[in-house]
């Protein structure tokens, strides 16, 4: 038997008699039939997924988009109410904004801060509601269990996307979700790899899921699957190292005379510091800060670290750093008055992601870059 799982390339498995072909073709989720329905590989990884999240099951794709828009798209249908956060990731607030309105969903905007205001949006009939635990760039942690509570109370599902607090920050079990998506590609695979995408839930969400799921095509390849699942096997040490590092650097930038506000779970100054304490076991591996000056500081800050890569993604084993407004989130910028409620980030805020390197080494790259702004 193999230490580590093999990887089941194949798009095909050849099948014993004709009864159990026809089996298959109408089986949910048949394991060795045809990858697009099901492969070992993925299955394996959906096995992992399940069992970290605490859920019945999982669901793999191949990014963390195709999990986020097949979930919504199989839990809703056109003519829906949907409540959404309005501190999203930019393309998932885009999907919401446009796409699903060009469906004919009807999508109402939320703050997620404002659980009064989800609360008058259940009220008038929603049926799911979807919110970040932690929000991407901003790290607002909204009141996570209490908007699963409201959704449960008025009988919407509650679909929130984890991908900002991966096990060892947040174990999302404890929030009474539906539904936690998570994009892979960052924390859960760390490695800047390989993309996937997940949602972890009961068998009979993921039965929905998963019909949409096969006929819209978004399956995982059985190789990223494996990369996937490699990864995932030294999370928590990981993570633990993220946690930690991140911690130090944000107090590091916090003390810093060039750096004008430090966003970072674990600082006191966190609006949400108080419940931080109580939900999250790290405060993870991102931190959103803003330094002051003229624009030209924007290149210089993103240029001149050595160490730390400008980059857009986060979680992963390699520090990086982006630009919010102009990087992960510049298409929300024409999303008019409900992106200013949230998702289009301010100006001169920097989302660092900080990865495995010695944190001495991380600290020395960062201040030598910050000497060099005007
Ligand atoms: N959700 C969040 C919070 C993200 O930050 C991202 C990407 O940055 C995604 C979803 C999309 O994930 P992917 O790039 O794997 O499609």
């Amino acid at each position: 038997m193999p230490v580590v799982q093999p990887i089941y390339q194949t798009t095909l498995f050849r099948m014993p008699s004709y009864e159990i072909a026809v089996g298959s073709e109408h089986a949910t989720r048949p394991s060795s039939y045809y990858t697009r329905w099901g492969n070992p590989t993925v299955g394996f990884l959906e096995k992992q997924l399940a069992a970290l999240a605490e859920t019945e099951t999982a669901v793999a794709f191949p990014s963390g988009m195709s999990a986020i828009t097949t979930v919504l798209l199989a839990l809703n249908d056109p003519g829906d109410t949907l409540a959404v956060s309005t501190r999203l990731y930019g393309d998932s607030f885009r999907f919401c904004a446009e796409d699903m309105r060009r469906f004919g969903y009807k999508v109402c905007f939320f703050v997620p801060e404002d659980t009064e205001q989800l609360e008058q949006l259940l009220r008038r009939g929603c049926r799911s509601v979807y919110f970040e635990t932690l929000s991407n760039p901003d790290l607002v942690l909204p009141d996570c269990k209490e908007i699963c509570r409201l959704a449960a109370r008025y009988g919407a599902t509650s679909i929130c996307d984890a991908t900002f607090t991966p096990p060892g920050v947040l174990e999302t079990s404890t929030l009474g979700a539906d539904v936690v998506v998570h994009s892979l590609t960052k924390y859960m695979s760390g490695h800047f790899s390989v993309h996937g995408g997940a949602a972890m839930c009961s068998n009979a969400l993921a039965e929905e899921i998963w019909h949409k799921q096969t006929l819209y095509g978004s399956c995982m390849d059985p190789h990223a699957a494996w990369l996937v699942s490699e990864g995932l096997k030294t999370i928590h040490v990981r993570v633990a190292q993220q946690n930690a590092s991140a911690a130090r650097i944000a107090e590091f930038l916090d003390a810093h005379p060039r750096v004008t506000s430090v966003r970072y779970p674990r600082l006191r100054s966190h609006p949400q510091h108080d419940r931080a304490r109580e939900l999250l076991g790290g405060g993870g591996g991102v931190i959103a800060f803003s330094v002051g000056g003229p624009a030209s500081n924007i290149a210089r800050l993103l240029e001149a670290p050595q160490v730390i890569g400008l980059s857009v993604s986060l979680g992963g084993i390699y520090s990086v750093i982006e630009h919010a407004q102009s990087m992960s989130h510049s298409m929300v910028k024409d999303a008019g008055e409900e992106a200013s409620r949230g998702s289009k980030p301010a100006g001169d805020l920097f989302r660092l992601s900080v990865g495995l390197e010695d944190v001495d080494d991380l600290l020395a790259d960062l201040a030598q870059a910050l000497a060099q702004l005007s």
